[in-house]
């Protein structure tokens, strides 16, 4: 079997002659928290649509638990998504609001419902009316209706969008919980990547419906960690004189950039093996970045749209 539990090879999906998703190739696995990082418009909400069933591709695959193709319809009763907001009664209570769902699975067992209510936090005010909750408690409730029937996947699009610092906190905690009690893996999209830092363990990064790059939390915190970055006109004459120099753990940026995440206090002695190689260096030094800025320079820059 496929060491992920979600793949995706070449998923496009085509608005007339706009590509809202381009070719994605995507790889999530079993018991991930999966950031899916994009701006507004990047595509997030269409791959993710495409994925629970809700939109038909234009072209490409998707293997979801090793089935793929036709066979999706076997095991799309294994996904639950909450993508735009959740539709509530606000007249309602939390519990009954789940009551309904439950019944629509055959389930009538008021234990099961409590125990969803716990789960996202609700229990203290699960018989109060929905009209009066906060956002983030709708977004909870949200998720708790996702959660009926025990899927094993599930999709959240910006859950955290518009909730103020606790509420972002109380969704991460859910979501936490929900990897660890209930073994679920759990893809999650936004437009901040900072958001998702403290929880996703992988993240994918998509921009005008390309995905950028795929990067573990380790790959994303080395990659934004503090390293000697050198700045010179051709970064691949200078990777001979590295090597020469012992040096493994380093990156070519960009075409002027070279990024080193070892043996930072070497800076000097760098600096001077690339000279005496003529290799002329435009400027050397010790910086890190913000993960927040890491996404945006990734993006193209600038603030979000
Ligand atoms: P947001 O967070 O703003 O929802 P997103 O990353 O989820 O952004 P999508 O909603 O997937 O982005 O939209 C990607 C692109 O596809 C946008 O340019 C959008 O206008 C376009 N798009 C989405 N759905 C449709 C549709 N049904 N018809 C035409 N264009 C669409």
């Amino acid at each position: 079997m496929s060491e992920y539990l979600l793949s995706t090879r070449g998923l496009t999906k085509q608005f007339g002659h706009h590509k809202a998703v381009n070719h994605v190739d995507i790889h999530v696995k079993r018991g991930a928290i999966y950031g899916f990082i994009g701006r507004n418009g990047a595509g997030k909400t269409t791959f993710l649509r495409m994925i629970s069933g809700l939109a038909k591709p234009t072209s490409g695959e998707i293997e979801l638990f090793g089935y793929r193709n036709e066979e999706l319809k076997q095991v799309r009763s294994r996904i639950s998504c909450l993508i735009e907001a959740p539709g509530l009664y606000g007249n309602m209570s939390a519990y009954d609001n789940l009551a309904i769902k439950c019944q629509l699975f055959g389930m009538k067992n008021r234990t099961y419902i409590d125990n969803i209510l716990q789960t996202v936090g609700l229990s203290d005010v699960g018989r109060k009316k929905v009209k009066h909750f906060s956002l983030g408690m709708k977004q909870r409730l949200g998720i708790g209706l996702a959660l009926v029937g025990e899927p094993d996947l599930l999709l959240l699009d910006e859950p955290i969008n518009g909730l103020d610092p606790q509420g972002i906190a109380e969704m991460r905690d859910t979501i936490l919980k929900l990897r660890d009690e209930q073994n679920m893996t759990i893809i999650i999209s936004s437009h901040i990547l900072e958001e998702l830092s403290k929880i996703a363990t992988h993240y994918g990064i998509i921009h005008n419906g390309n995905l950028l790059q795929e990067l573990t939390r380790e790959e994303l915190l080395e990659r934004c960690s503090e390293r000697i970055q050198i700045i010179l006109e051709k970064p691949e004459q200078a990777l001979p004189v590295l090597d020469r120099m012992g040096f493994t753990k380093y990156q070519v940026i960009d075409q002027n950039t070279i990024h080193i995440y070892e043996r930072l206090n070497e800076s000097a002695a760098v600096n001077m093996e690339l000279a005496k190689a003529g290799i002329c260096v435009r400027e050397i030094g010790i910086t890190s970045e913000e993960l927040e800025q890491y996404f945006l320079n990734l993006t193209g820059g600038g603030s979000h749209a």
